[in-house]
């Protein structure tokens, strides 16, 4: 349950260290949209069943393959797309340690 709660602290530090100089409207903003990356999880939609605690998401729901994640590193290099490649960096780095925690495998 600490690994859900990871996906909302984790964000939120990183807002507070990187954005600590900005206005709390700005800083919102920025949670907002690394918050919204969470939305790649609708993937999971289309599994049965939807959750399964003995199965690790990444490798295995379409928006958590391997293949896509050298794509959120390298929007994370521009600036447009940089927040969301963030966002979905630590989305998938928490969930990798997710199934490391429960499964002791790193990806499916
Ligand atoms: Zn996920």
């Amino acid at each position: 349950m600490y690994h859900i709660a990871l996906h909302f602290i984790v964000p939120l530090f990183f807002v507070l260290l990187f954005y600590k100089k900005e206005l709390f409207k700005k800083q919102l903003k920025v949670y907002c949209i690394l918050m919204a990356t969470m939305i790649v999880d609708i993937d999971h939609l289309l599994a049965d069943p939807i959750y399964d605690p003995n199965r690790c998401s990444i490798g295995f729901h379409p928006l958590h393959a391997l293949w896509l994640m050298p794509v959120y590193i390298c929007m994370a290099f521009y600036p447009k797309t940089r927040l969301i490649g963030i966002g979905l960096i630590f989305h998938m780095m928490l969930d990798s340690m997710d199934c490391y925690h429960s499964l002791k495998i790193w990806y499916q």
